[in-house]
């Protein structure tokens, strides 16, 4: 059995496609939703990923300005700058890209940022939100995993869902999801004991671990849906050997760029499962998608809101 792939890119071009048509959309009614994106230092994989995110902006029309305080900025320097963009109406969305550097206190920074402006949906107002099934801000990497499964037909409610990691940015919300969602779901975490045979209940298992070609078959009830959040860059080349041997074309990205993008899932595990994500090209492209998504999300729910109430409604 072969499992079949779910095209990250395809759904994400989609989910971009229907925020750009959001955006025209509130542009010709006199709101064209904004971001800020805080890029603070010189750490060259947030450089990439702002990049990138300012990028999808301009595609989908969403307004973007881009903040480079240097990299020994002060916790209050931050915090100035946050509080600025708080009060700026044309900023709908504010995304401090983590990490910060480590003299600056990056939990008083995320906190201090509005809610109502919490595109990456971490500040605790919107993580309550989330856990009482109110409308919030999502973080976008879990928001994107359900948007596929959504949009790939695969059945949650009911489902056994097992998640692997529990962090406040992709494993806890996206087990808050899933339980919202009517799965029933348990969470797994480097304690918890034979990891294999909790993570063969799944029917939809969600690897976030960040460890290399960790889910091997042996974790996987044949027929499941695995989707990988790891993004891991392996510079080992027995590492990669042992990863894909055979595979030419892994091999050929190792010997131009000196490392190869490995999600946390084994390749051999697309023997077993039913569905499998790829890394590249899975879940990554949802996560930027989902930014847009949730820029728009903020720019209606915050001046949508106050347009209705000038309105008398
Ligand atoms: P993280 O904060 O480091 O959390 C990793 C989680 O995995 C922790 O809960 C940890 O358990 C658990 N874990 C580590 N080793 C384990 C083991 N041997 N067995 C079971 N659980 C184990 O990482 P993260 O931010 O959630 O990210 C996870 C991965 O997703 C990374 O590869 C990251 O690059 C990737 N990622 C991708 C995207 C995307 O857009 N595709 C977005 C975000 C993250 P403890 O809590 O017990 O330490």
């Amino acid at each position: 059995m072969s499992a079949s792939i779910l095209a990250g890119n395809k759904i994400a071009a989609e989910i971009r496609a229907e925020a750009a048509a959001e955006v025209r959309a509130l542009a010709a009614a006199g709101t064209r939703p904004g971001l800020a994106v805080v890029l603070v230092g010189n750490n060259p994989a947030s450089e990439v990923y702002v990049r990138g995110k300012v990028k999808a902006c301009e595609e989908t029309g969403i307004f973007s300005e881009k903040h480079t305080p240097s990299a020994n900025a002060s916790t209050e320097e931050l915090l100035e700058l946050v509080a600025d963009l708080n009060r700026r109406d044309e900023i709908d969305g504010i995304l401090v890209q983590l990490p910060l550097p480590l003299q600056v206190d990056s939990k008083k920074v995320l906190l201090a940022v509005d809610p109502a402006k919490d595109v990456d949906g971490f500040h605790p107002t919107n993580v309550g939100f989330l856990s009482t099934q109110r409308p919030g801000l999502v973080p976008c990497t879990p928001a994107g995993i359900m948007e596929m499964l959504e949009r790939s037909k695969i059945k949650i409610a009911a489902a056994e869902a097992v998640v692997v990691g529990r962090s406040d940015i992709v494993g806890k919300p996206m087990a808050m999801l899933l339980l919202n969602g009517n799965a029933t779901v348990t969470v797994c975490h480097s304690k918890t004991h034979d990891l294999p045979s909790v993570c063969r209940r799944a029917d939809i298992l969600i690897a976030a671990i960040g460890r290399a070609g960790m889910i091997t078959n042996d974790f996987v009830r044949p027929g499941a849906t695995v989707i990988d959040v790891g993004m891991n860059r392996v510079t080992d080349h027995a590492e990669v050997s042992r990863l894909f041997a055979g595979n030419a074309k892994r091999e050929e990205t190792f010997r131009s760029k000196g490392s190869v993008l490995v999600g946390d899932v084994h390749p051999e595990v697309a023997e077993v499962a039913g569905a499998i994500t790829p890394v590249p090209g899975g879940v990554g492209p949802l996560t930027i998608a989902m930014l847009m998504s949730n820029t728009v999300k903020a720019a209606k729910m915050r001046r949508g809101r106050r347009g209705s109430e000038r309105a008398g409604a």
